[in-house]
């Protein structure tokens, strides 16, 4: 097999395949990029082992990946903004641009984006990938390829904690120390937040959470949801006034209401079951807010300038590395749940 453009292409659910691909062309406003480290999220795996997450269904073969940086080797048409050479991390979802959505400045709930890696639409796990110019954003030299494709879940905790208000001195809670959660913690120490007080059910990822800042950490153990708020209550020494749900498990949800603070607010990040029993009476008496986010809007800039400015420091999430001829074997360690996250470096050896 020839090696211009290896791409990892999954035909189905459990069919992962590398494959030699023609190089794309960038359009009109596009550019082509050299990919340089795609990280493997969640979702990629899922549509490996599932084959579909809720109603986005693989039909056809789709090529993998949507946390990313490159270098910009091509220009398309009317690309004034880069220049060949560009170091970049990778907005993954391009909307319409047109939407009622996308004009009043929520293009994360665009009904016609076009997100990598989510079917119909390819992702950029490959050598060589196009992408729109204006969701491309050139990374100072000092910000690493890594720390670049990490601006992607680092997004994920701009926009949910932008949702929650995070500010100077709110205490805040975190259920679930997966990736997700972990950015949670950067970006609400990074915003102010006094006290981060993290949840889950196994230990190493609460190692990660204090290694990373967060204050205090509780281990998940009694099946009650009011017992487990009693706990974040008596080691915080407060009810946090905000709550980050990051699991998405229904007993986590559920503990999120009973340990936020009266007047405070629950943001919704976890996907888990479709419908989930809460406690709506006790949220609603307590006028605790429960909001939802959708991945991000216009977060990818205050996510570069946390990293470049040395406000976070995404670099402990990473603990594992891969080639792209290794994608099979990176996405194996990934089903087994080793480490946090996992890179896979997509320039030829
Ligand atoms: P992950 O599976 O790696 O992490 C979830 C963590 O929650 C794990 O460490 C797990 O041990 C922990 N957990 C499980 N049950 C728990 C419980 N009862 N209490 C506390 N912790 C518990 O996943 P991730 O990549 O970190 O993503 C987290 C969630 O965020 C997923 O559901 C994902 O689908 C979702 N997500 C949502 C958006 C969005 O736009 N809303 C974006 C990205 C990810
Ligand atoms: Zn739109």
């Amino acid at each position: 097999m020839t090696d211009i453009n290896l791409t990892a292409i999954l035909y189905e659910k459990d069919d992962l395949r590398l494959e030699d691909q023609p190089i794309p062309e960038p359009g009109p406003g596009q550019v082509q990029l050299k990919m340089e480290q795609v990280g493997i999220c969640g979702s990629d795996v899922h549509y490996w082992t599932h084959g579909r997450i809720g109603d986005f269904i693989v039909k056809a073969p789709m090529v993998l990946g949507h946390e990313a940086s490159a270098v910009v080797s091509k220009l398309g048409p009317d690309v004034t903004t880069l220049k060949v050479g560009d170091r970049v991390a990778i907005e993954p979802g391009v909307p319409c641009r047109t939407c009622h959505f996308c004009k009043s400045g929520r293009y994360n709930l665009c009904p016609d984006m076009k997100f990598c890696a989510t079917p119909p639409y390819h992702g950029n796990l490959a050598r060589y990938y196009v992408h729109a110019a204006d969701f491309c954003f050139k990374l100072p030299d000092h910000v690493s390829f890594e720390e670049g494709a990490l601006l992607e879940p680092l997004s994920v905790g701009v926009h949910a904690t932008n949702r929650a208000g995070v500010g100077l001195g709110n205490t805040v809670l975190v259920c679930g120390a997966g990736p997700i959660g972990l950015v949670n913690i950067l970006t609400a120490k990074a915003k102010g937040a006094s006290f981060v007080c993290v949840t889950d059910i196994d230990e190493t990822r609460l190692n990660k959470a204090k290694e990373i800042g967060a204050d205090f950490v509780v281990r998940v153990a009694n099946s009650d949801p009011s017992k487990v708020a009693e706990e974040i209550e008596t080691v915080m020494g407060t009810k946090p006034d905000i709550t980050i749900e990051c699991s998405g498990a229904a007993k986590s949800i559920q503990t999120a209401i009973y340990a936020t603070r009266s007047g405070g607010v629950v943001v919704l990040v976890g996907l888990g079951q479709d419908i989930v029993e809460v406690p709506v009476v006790n949220a609603g008496v307590r006028e605790v807010d429960i909001r939802g986010i959708f991945r991000y809007v216009n977060c990818y800039p205050t996510a570069l300038a946390m990293v470049a400015s040395g406000k976070v420091n995404v670099k402990p999430l990473i603990t594992h590395r891969f080639k792209l001829e290794e994608s099979v074997k990176a996405f194996e360690a990934a089903k087994r749940g080793e480490g946090i996250k996992i890179m896979i470096e997509c320039s030829r050896s």
